[in-house]
């Protein structure tokens, strides 16, 4: 499905939150590189799902009431077997209904494990003076607590691309840190184009958040998306 038709679907349902299904997939029609994921109904649908897609696999809570899916014990990941996607679904699903009672929930996502990379964010929020603007940075603790990002006006240059990349404190971590093989910064200037270039396709889509994006020696991907529309269509 193209993106504009996954946005029409979400409106029509009356919301503004994409699932991680819909965001992924809006995004892979975009070029962009996400992992495989595909939303089960059941218990019996993620197992059927994880056979298609391949073990290990991961399973994460489908809601779009909760926006921070590890909090409430709704991701696991590394499941190797059938027997672990089905303890992983019943631990998933009575954490969740533990933490978030009232919670509409539509299954699980299930994944394919990616291999662990170099963690990075890339995320787009609107300013209401400037408009949309791109932020990036290293994933985890680095940006939580150091707040070191670099952000850039959408539509984005090669030019900014790369200097974004280069600007972070971090960078070091991505040129390959003793002995580390360096990151694909070709492919993270790239995401960081097709991210501006879908913001200019979409002027609907008010936030999105890559976070995080594995970077390999050889490409980038991303394993969590989440995107939200503007409060009415424009
Ligand atoms: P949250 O809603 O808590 O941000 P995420 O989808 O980001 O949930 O998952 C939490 C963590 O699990 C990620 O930061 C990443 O390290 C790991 N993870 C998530 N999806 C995958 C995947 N498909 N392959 C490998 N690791 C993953
Ligand atoms: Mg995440």
């Amino acid at each position: 499905m193209v993106g504009s038709q996954i946005f029409d679907i979400v409106r029509k349902q009356g919301r503004t939150l994409l699932t991680e299904v819909e965001a992924k997939d809006a995004l892979r029609d975009a070029g962009i590189s996400v992992v495989d994921t595909r939303l089960a109904r059941s218990r019996d649908e993620a197992v059927a799902i994880s056979g298609e897609i391949g073990f290990p696999v991961v399973l994460k809570i489908a809601s779009t009431d909760i926006t921070h899916k590890s909090d409430s014990g709704g991701v696991k990941v590394g499941l190797d077997s059938v027997a672990e996607v089905i303890s992983a679904y019943d631990e998933i699903m009575s954490a969740v209904k533990q933490k978030n009672p009232g919670a509409k929930i539509q299954g699980v996502s299930v994944q394919n494990m990616a291999k662990q990379g170099v963690e990075v964010i890339v995320g787009m929020s609107k300013d209401p003076q400037f408009g949309p603007v791109l932020m990036f940075g290293l994933g985890g603790v680095t940006v939580e607590i150091l707040k070191d990002v670099a952000f850039r006006l959408i539509p984005l240059g090669e030019r900014d691309a790369r200097e974004m990349i280069k600007e972070i404190k971090g960078y070091p971590l991505l040129e390959g840190y003793r002995g580390q093989d360096p990151c694909d910064i070709r492919a993270l200037e790239r995401l960081l184009l097709q991210v501006s270039g879908f913001i200019e396709h979409n002027p609907e889509v008010e936030e999105i958040d890559l976070n995080p994006v594995f970077a390999y020696s050889d490409g980038a991907v991303a394993v969590d998306a989440r995107v939200v529309l503007g409060v009415e269509a424009r």
